[in-house]
């Protein structure tokens, strides 16, 4: 198993609305030389959530902390004029919260950060750290 300290949101910077397919993202992904999607989770428009990279897999969406993280998108994250911005839908803020505490479920000792956290970026467009600080395990609240 991977130490797993750090679960990272990130989103496609991509229009509000515009949808995309896993196999697109690991098509841009490849395009930059890597083995394929960078994130292990990508969150859909409509909350579905489809797996990218295997968790057991070390990511490619956060440099330096690849390693010791998890990566998770939401599509989305530029407005019309292609400025950042948070356009998480409600389905996709609803499955974020599901799949972060999941994985904090899994990774107890892991804590949330968005991309800019550690990196000269807008992603993911908004306070990623600051709305998940108080998301606790499944077990906590069980
Ligand atoms: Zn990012």
């Amino acid at each position: 198993m991977r130490n797993i300290r750090e679960i990272i949101v990130h989103c496609t910077a991509m229009k509000a609305g515009r949808k995309v397919a896993v196999a697109e993202i690991d098509g841009w992904h490849k395009a930059r030389g890597w083995r394929g999607i960078g994130y292990h989770y990508v969150v859909m428009l409509d909350g579905s959530v489809s797996v990218g990279r295997s968790e057991l897999s070390v990511g490619a969406h956060c440099l330096g902390r690849n390693s010791t993280s998890i990566g998770v998108v939401y599509v989305g994250g530029l407005d019309n004029d292609g400025l950042p911005c948070d356009t998480r839908t409600e389905a996709q803020k609803a499955a974020l919260k599901k799949i972060l505490t999941e994985l904090l479920d899994k990774y107890p000792q892991a804590k949330i950060y968005g991309h800019r956290d550690f990196s000269q970026t807008a992603c993911p467009c908004f306070d990623a750290r600051r709305e998940y600080e108080h998301l606790t395990p499944l077990t906590a609240v069980r």
